[in-house]
Order: C-alpha cells, then structure tokens, then sequence
C-alpha cells in the first residue's frame, strides 16, 4: 500500500484541499513552492503518469482540471504541474501524483534547488 493509500483510508493525517469519488488533493508535507498541492487519484492501479495516460487518459484529463481549478483557489490559476516518472527523475511515491506549483514561481525556473 501506497502512503498516499493511507492517506485516502484516513489512516495517515493529511491537508485534504479537494475530493471526489476519483481523485483526492492534499497539501505536500515538504512543500517547494508557496503553494504545492498533491492531485493524485483514488486508484492505485498506476504507478505514473505514463500507466494512467495509456490506460485512462479520462482520468489524467481530470486530474489536469483538478489542478487548474486547485491554482484559481489558492494562488492566480496558474501553475506548473509536475509528473515525477522513475525514481532518477526524483518520483518516490509510486502511486501516480501531479505536483502542484503556484504563487510566485520564480520566473523561468523548471523549479530546481
Ligand atoms: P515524488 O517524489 O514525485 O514521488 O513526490 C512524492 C511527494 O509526496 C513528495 O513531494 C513528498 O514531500 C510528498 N509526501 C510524502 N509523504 C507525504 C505525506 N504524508 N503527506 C503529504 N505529502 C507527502
């Protein structure tokens, strides 16, 4: 089981922004923006972003209207929405997950240290 698994049972705590019968947000416990939200849907059928576009491109679709209405409540509506794939590209949850990052990005940054 996925922490983010836990997280949906409420077996973990966590600050739940959004839900719906396929999708919960969450804030990032280690945020790297001023505001970084967690999309990730309640399935744990995929581990990334790759899976879920090949087997349910309706449901990352959702996922990606989540987010933009997430970026219109907490910050100016826009974002950038990351998809860490494999753990060399920094993913260590393996239950796919959008990153949200909003308010005051800094200008030009893909969002590195
Ligand atoms: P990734 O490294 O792309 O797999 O993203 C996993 C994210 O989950 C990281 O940014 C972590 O900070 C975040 N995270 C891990 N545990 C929790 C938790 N219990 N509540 C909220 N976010 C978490």
């Amino acid at each position: 089981m996925s922490i983010f698994t836990a997280i949906i049972a409420r077996e973990i705590p966590a600050d739940i922004v959004f839900e719906s019968d396929s999708i919960i947000a969450f804030r990032d416990i280690a945020p790297r923006a001023p505001i970084h939200l967690l999309v990730v849907p309640k399935t744990d059928a995929y581990a990334n972003v790759t899976e879920l576009a090949s087997a349910d491109p309706a449901l990352l679709a959702e996922m990606v209207s989540v987010a933009q209405d997430l970026a219109r409540e907490h910050a100016d509506g826009e974002f950038r929405l990351i998809f860490n794939t494999g753990a060399n590209a920094g993913q260590s949850v393996f239950h796919v997950h959008a990153h949200v990052l909003a308010g005051g990005l800094t200008e030009g940054s893909l969002g590195g240290e």
